[in-house]
């Protein structure tokens, strides 16, 4: 569900760096279905996915592949939660894809059984939404502790690991706290997302911060050298900067663009009232294109 605040537009300079960002990246919305129930997500937490056959995925993946994206993040819901994922994901290593997972730790706390598998990914992004008290009233008490515990895991495995941190009302005010406490971890990197609108007012009243580009984020460039990679903010409220999404359906998204529903990521062409035949492949590199030259990424 991608609401019309994704529309809203901003002025800036780009601080996007290509030496470790990937432009051609798809954010593929694997499933809608969540081990939690969180009332800001996105995807509601409760449909099921359209497809759980493997065969169906390669012909998908091979899709990515050939309309030249370079780079999967998969995200959900909870993407470990999908029955073939390691397959899935074995598979995209095989064809030399860059991948990366967004994942609240539910799944991978009840054991990992195969590490290998886990890295496999580029890095493993572990999803924060503040300190302790905060995160856990958020998603669910000893949930922070649950993730820490996983982090120490998956380090000790060498999996490399990321942190994203959604920052809301609250949250913002608790990051210099929460950067003080996580950077005693070596993490691979940190990215500060702005909050997603659910389109929701009173929900999106508790948690969005009023005007996000009135915020000071300076102090971010003092961490940096404690993350591999450094630290990103994203801020969603620039639509340029957005990524190509594919949705649970197989449906591609293209919040950068006019064209913002394309519809099935088999039809490689299509055409548009008024726009005439667009093709899907010249649609991404539009796209990419507009990443690189917006403002919505600031790296420290
Ligand atoms: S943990 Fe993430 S995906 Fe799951 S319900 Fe909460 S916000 Fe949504």
């Amino acid at each position: 569900m991608i609401n019309c605040l994704f529309w809203i537009m901003k002025k800036g300079m780009s601080n996007f760096n290509p030496c470790t960002d990937s432009y051609k990246i798809l954010c593929w919305h694997l499933t809608k279905k969540c081990t939690q129930n969180c009332e800001f997500c996105l995807s509601q937490s409760n449909s099921l996915n359209k497809i759980n056959d493997l065969k169906e995925y390669k012909k998908i993946i091979n899709i990515i592949k050939e309309l030249g994206f370079d780079k999967i993040s998969y995200s959900g819901g909870e993407p470990f939660i999908v029955p073939i994922f390691e397959e899935l994901v074995n598979y995209g290593k095989e064809l030399k894809l860059t991948q990366i997972v967004t994942t609240n730790g539910d799944c991978l706390s009840k054991g990992l059984k195969n590490i290998e598998f886990l890295k496999k990914f580029q890095y493993i992004k572990l999803s924060f939404y503040g300190l302790q008290n905060y995160h856990d009233q958020l998603i669910k008490k000893g949930h922070f502790q649950q993730l820490i515990n996983l982090l120490h895991i998956l380090q000790s495995n060498t999996v490399k690991v990321g942190i994203n941190y959604m920052l809301t009302k609250q949250s913002y005010f608790e990051l210099p706290y929460f950067l003080e406490y996580i950077s005693k971890f070596r993490l691979y990197n940190l990215l500060i997302q702005s909050y997603i609108p659910t389109g929701n007012f009173k929900i999106d009243n508790k948690y969005q911060i009023n005007d996000e580009s009135n915020i000071n984020l300076s102090f971010l460039s003092s961490y940096k050298y404690n993350f591999e990679q450094g630290i990103k903010y994203f801020n969603y409220n620039i639509k340029e900067g957005f990524q190509v999404i594919l949705d649970e359906k197989l449906n591609l998204y293209f919040p950068n663009q006019n064209i913002f529903e394309y519809g099935n990521i088999f039809e490689t062409e299509k055409y548009f009232e008024g726009l005439g035949i667009i093709y899907l492949k010249e649609l991404i590199e539009h796209t990419v294109q507009k990443r690189i030259s917006s403002n919505s990424i600031i790296i420290y």
